[in-house]
Formats: C-alpha cells, structure tokens, sequence
C-alpha cells in the first residue's frame, strides 16, 4: 500500500501551538489507500504543546514574543524527512498555512493573519527532496 505523510494534528492529535487539533473531515477514506505516517514537526523538533506560535520570517522562524526557532523548526523538518524516507513514503499531506506544514501560502511573520506566498521549513525539505505535497484542501487529489 502506498505511504503518505500527514500532519498529525489532521488527524485529530492535539499538538497545535494552541494545544488543539485540526482533525479534517472524510479522513478516513484515506486508509483504503495509503499507510498513514502521523508526524508533527514542531513536537519532533523539540517544542512543548501548547507553545508561543511562530512564523517564518525571512529565513528564519520567529515566535510571537520575538524568539529565534528556526533550528527546532529545522530538526522538526529533518525528522520529518527521516521518517519520510525510511518508510518509503513519496508524498504528504500537510496542514495548510504553518510555519512547518504550510506549503503554497504561509503566515506574513507580522501575526495579524495576513498572508504571503511561501513554504512552511517541513514543506519546503519534503519537495526539495522530491516528495509531492498537498494540503488539506487539495485532498481529493489523493485519490
Ligand atoms: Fe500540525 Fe504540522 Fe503544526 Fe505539527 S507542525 S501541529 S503537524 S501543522
């Protein structure tokens, strides 16, 4: 069966930055065709739930009260992509709009919900290495 990466929090594990989840609907079709890799990169990268949101801000990952985490952003998506290959996995679905999930569209790194085009840092190394990834809404491409 063919592997997919998804953000945990897609599947209802509460390890948002707001100690919530995101748990998306009509998941369960997924499970007749791909073996699901729950993964969350911020809780691989060694940050606590809940935890001060972060957004990417050039380069870097920036929390709300002005501290740098880009390398705990960075060891999130490292372990992500571990995980990634040693499964065998060639695509993820990941949680829209994240500093580490986001892929397309991501936070402006001004914390007033605006938005720019850009790529959450576990978004960014999946393609880099050849995975596809989609977000929540592009779902039914899936299938
Ligand atoms: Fe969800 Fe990804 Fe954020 Fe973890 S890092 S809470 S999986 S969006």
């Amino acid at each position: 069966m063919e592997k997919l990466l998804i953000s945990a929090c897609l599947l209802g594990v509460s390890c948002r930055y707001d100690g919530k989840s995101k748990p998306l609907s009509g998941i369960e079709r997924l499970f007749e065709k791909y073996e699901l890799i729950p993964v969350c990169a911020e809780i691989f990268g060694g940050l606590p739930t809940p935890r001060v949101p972060a957004e990417i801000s050039g380069e870097k990952v920036i929390t709300s009260d002005g501290r740098d985490v880009t390398s705990e952003y960075l060891k999130g998506a490292e372990e992500v992509l571990r995980l990634g290959k040693l499964f065998g996995a060639k695509k993820a679905l990941l949680k829209e709009r994240s500093p580490s999930c986001g892929s397309g569209t991501i936070h402006n790194g001004n914390f007033d919900g605006g938005l720019v085009p850009g790529f959450g840092k576990t978004a960014a190394l999946l393609i880099e290495n050849g995975f596809e990834v989609f977000g929540e809404s592009d779902i039914e491409k899936l299938f």
